[in-house]
């Protein structure tokens, strides 16, 4: 059972990479049960109470036939059976053998059972009231137990210490295990759920900040990136790029050529500009780039790099190939000016380069 496979499934689940599921939950926590109130059966049948021994083979076949509902997902009646069983059995084995054997201590245990199911069936009751209210009514029956072992004498006198003692531990080690194992599984489910939220939100982040056709950053990351690099006042430039002709490729290779093209050469700009600054699509097909701390001459040749990258690219799609260009216009930013008048200058420069035959990096 304790193979490494095991151990590593063990530790999945605490570090919250793998889920369990509700079967498997409710099916560990019924054979576990199951399994105290066989050794109880033994040891009530070896003794000759009868009561309890009766009692303890009605629990045992209680439970195994709880594996059907679990099966079925009838998670809220296998709770309410446990929870019967549980309080009854701490009634039962106070009046039959006294308050000393400690059985009343499996109804402080059911209180974080009482949450935790609770939380987790899927039941459109009020959860909160269900759980706290089968809680209060573990308290009370304890203290009833309590205040019955005061009044009553046991009807059975085992008249064994020793047996005393032992059951007394028995039932504290599995009252003590059974709050531990909640309690680890409380922290096991919140790992689960604390990892999933950061994944869900790792992929709303990428989705918001990313253009979905060409995977660059999209306008409003632009955004916030521009206006870091104004308030850290540190140098920045901007190169703004725009594809030569690209509406000439979509007439005459149809859309979906255009999209492949648009694709590449965002692959190709990012790959030119690695760490030294953002990349995001701009417009339908530019491009703006932002470079910070880079002497100007460095800009001018990640600008020439990518334009001569793009141009030297044969774009292919099904049978078809062709070439494409681009035209980029740099500025730096200066102090006085705002970020539009910046991004007004690189797209000046852009437009003189269009103007003077395109496929050119003008600063
Ligand atoms: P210029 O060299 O002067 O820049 O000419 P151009 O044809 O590239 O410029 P124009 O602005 O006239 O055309 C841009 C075209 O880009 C028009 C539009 O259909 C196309 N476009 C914009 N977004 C997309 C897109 O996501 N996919 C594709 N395939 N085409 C797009
Ligand atoms: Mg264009
Ligand atoms: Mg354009």
């Amino acid at each position: 059972m304790f193979n490494k496979r095991f151990l590593v499934n063990l530790k999945s689940i605490l570090t919250g990479n793998l889920a369990i599921t509700d079967r498997q939950k409710y099916s560990v926590i019924i054979y576990s049960v199951a399994l105290v109130h066989l050794f109880l059966t033994c040891l009530f049948g070896y003794f000759k109470v009868k009561p309890l021994f009766i009692f303890n083979i009605i629990s045992v076949l209680t439970y195994l036939s709880c594996t059907r509902l679990i099966n079925k997902d009838i998670f809220l009646l296998v709770y309410y059976i446990t929870y019967l069983e549980i309080v009854l059995h701490s009634f039962v084995a106070t009046i039959c053998v006294g308050w000393q054997y400690g059985f009343a201590q499996y109804l402080i245990a059911i209180i974080p059972v009482c949450y935790y199911m609770c939380y987790t069936m899927n039941t459109k009751h009020r959860k909160i009231v269900i759980a706290t209210g089968s809680a209060l009514f573990a308290v009370l029956a304890f203290l009833s137990c309590k205040v019955l072992s005061f009044y009553f004498v046991p009807i059975y006198e085992l008249h064994l210490k020793s047996l005393e003692l032992i059951l007394y531990i028995f039932n504290s080690i599995c009252t003590f295990l059974f709050l531990i194992i909640f309690s680890l599984t409380f922290v096991f489910e919140m790992n689960l759920s604390s990892k999933q939220l950061r994944h869900q939100n790792a992929i709303l982040d990428k989705l918001a900040s990313t253009d979905p056709l060409t995977g660059l950053y999209n306008r409003r990351s632009m955004d916030v990136f521009l206006t870091q690099a104004l308030k850290s006042g540190s140098s920045f430039s901007v190169i703004m790029c725009d594809i030569d002709n690209f509406k000439k490729i979509n007439d005459s290779y149809g859309h979906d050529f255009g999209d492949i093209v648009l694709r590449e050469i965002a692959r190709i700009t990012t790959d030119q500009v690695k760490g030294n600054g953002y990349v995001c699509r701009w417009g339908g097909e530019e491009i703006l780039i932002l470079i910070s701390n880079l002497a100007k001459e460095k800009v001018c040749r990640i600008a020439e790099d990518i334009r001569r990258n793009v141009a030297n690219h044969v774009f292919q799609f099904d049978t078809k190939w062709i070439r494409c260009t681009l035209t980029l216009g740099i500025s730096t930013h200066d102090k006085q000016d705002t970020i539009e008048e910046t991004i007004t200058k690189a797209d000046y420069n852009l437009y003189v380069g269009k103007r003077n035959g395109k496929n050119v990096v003008i600063y």
